[in-house]
Order: structure tokens, then C-alpha cells, then sequence
């Protein structure tokens, strides 16, 4: 349950105060499947890093399955990030010198798991990722699909409750695109969060909740005409 109360993210630059985010309440339950939409530079990237505890409010609160998170300091806020948040971006952000095996085995060695429950889970995600047959290509040699689903592999392996997305097939094909959707949504199946950003209007109408923002605010937040919620 992520729960944002009165939330503000202001950036100064030179003399002017940008307001990213501006007075933002926002409740997202378990299991949900939300698409954010809205004009460039309107706060949805601001929005998503915070959701996932890479950036943190100027003011307001923000609940974690009811924990308030401002309150903690950077080593336990990165360890209930590593633990509760899967975060996919746009341009893959995967390690270039690495294969896709060990980018995905990169969050266990990071938590420091013995190197036979790593291999293990890594490859249980491959398969799941349909990515078995890639796990010891790097990123130059995968197509852009491919790698995304690398990333969403990332993402998986140690379990998070929630999955951010910040236009995760803005850089795909067609084809690509609908793939990486089909595995987020899979995964939402399984009970997981998933909140994409996206300028994607398909996108949006397979989400369940979509919320619209403008100016830093969240101008529009309904269920999706005609979905089953
Ligand atoms: P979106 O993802 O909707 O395009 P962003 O959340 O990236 O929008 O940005 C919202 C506003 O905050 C923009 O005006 C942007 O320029 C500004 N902004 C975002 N990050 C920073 C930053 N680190 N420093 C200064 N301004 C920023
Ligand atoms: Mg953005």
C-alpha cells in the first residue's frame, strides 16, 4: 500500500522555484495496475521516483505499507528500496559489460546472497522472462525488447511488492513494446503493483486506474472506463 499525503518536491533553479510535484495525495492498494499520464515535464518521472524512494519529498508524507518512509535515513531507505521496489526505466539502464545473467544476479550480489540461491533465482526469472536462451549475451547483443525484459528480470529478482515503470516501451517498436506490456501485466497478474508512466494511450487503456497530471498535480485519477477492477 503506498499512501502519499500532501506531498510537495520543489526544485530551485537559479531564481526560479519549480514545483514538480505540488500538493500531491495519492493511495494505491496492493495488486493495483495504474498508468500515469500527462504533458511533458508535469511531474510524472518526479511522481515515479519517489513512489520508489530514489528521490524524496520537500515536504508531505509518504507510507509504505503503512511505514512512514521520510522519517528514515539513505541505508534503510535504499534497503526497503532494494527489498519492496522494482524500478524499469525507459532506456533500459542496464550494465553495459555485464550479461543479462549478471545484470539480473546484480541486486543478490548486492545483498549479498551465496552465489547457488543466486543462480538459481536468476535463472528461474530468465525463463519466466522467456530469456534463458539470452543469458549470456551483454546488452549490445540483445535487441531492445530483449533488454527491457532483461530489465524487468532485474527488476523481479528479489520480490518486490511494487513495480515502477517510467516509459518502459518508449523506446520499443510495436511489436517489442507489446511484449514488455504482456510481461509487466503477467507479473500484475501475480499480485504485484505495477504503475506505468507512459505517453502511450494503448498503454493506458489496459490499465485498471489511470490518474492524469498537469503543473506538478494530479488533475484526473479514475477507474478505467469499462475495466474490471
Ligand atoms: P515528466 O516526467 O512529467 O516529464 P519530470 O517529473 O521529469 O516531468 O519534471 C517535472 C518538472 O520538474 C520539470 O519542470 C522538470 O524540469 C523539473 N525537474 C525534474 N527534476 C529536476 C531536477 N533534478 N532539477 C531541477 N528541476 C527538475
Ligand atoms: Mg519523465
Amino acid at each position: 500500500m503506498i499512501e502519499l499525503r500532501g506531498v510537495h518536491r520543489h526544485f530551485q533553479v537559479g531564481e526560479q522555484l519549480v514545483r514538480a510535484l505540488d500538493d500531491v495525495a495519492l493511495t494505491i492498494a496492493g495488486g493495483e495496475y495504474v498508468s500515469i499520464m500527462g504533458p511533458s515535464g508535469s511531474g510524472k518521472s518526479t511522481l515515479l521516483n519517489v513512489i520508489g524512494l530514489l528521490d524524496r519529498p520537500t515536504t508531505g508524507r509518504y507510507l509504505l505499507d503503512g511505514r512512514e518512509t521520510t522519517e528514515l535515513d539513505d541505508d534503510a531507505l535504499a534497503d526497503v528500496r532494494a527489498r519492496r521496489i522494482g524500478f524499469i526505466f525507459q532506456s533500459f539502464h542496464l550494465v553495459p559489460r555485464l550479461t543479462a545473467f549478471e545484470n539480473v544476479e546484480l541486486p543478490m550480489v548486492l545483498a549479498g546472497q551465496a552465489p547457488a540461491a543466486r543462480r538459481a533465482r536468476a535463472d528461474e526469472v530468465l525463463a519466466a522472462l522467456s530469456l534463458t536462451d539470452r543469458a549470456h549475451h551483454r546488452p549490445d547483443q540483445l535487441s531492445g525488447g530483449q533488454r527491457q525484459r532483461v530489465a524487468i528480470a532485474r527488476a523481479m529478482v528479489m520480490r518486490p511488492t511494487v513495480l515502477l515503470a517510467d516509459e518502459p516501451t518508449g523506446n520499443l517498436d510495436h511489436v517489442s513494446g507489446a511484449e514488455v506490456l504482456a510481461a509487466l501485466e503477467s507479473l500484475n497478474a501475480g499480485g504485484i503493483s505495477l504503475i506505468v508512466v507512459t505517453h502511450d494511450d494503448e498503454v493506458a487503456a489496459r490499465s485498471r486506474r489511470q490518474i492524469r497530471m498537469r503543473d506538478g498535480r494530479i488533475v484526473h485519477d479514475a477507474p478505467t472506463p469499462g475495466s474490471v477492477r
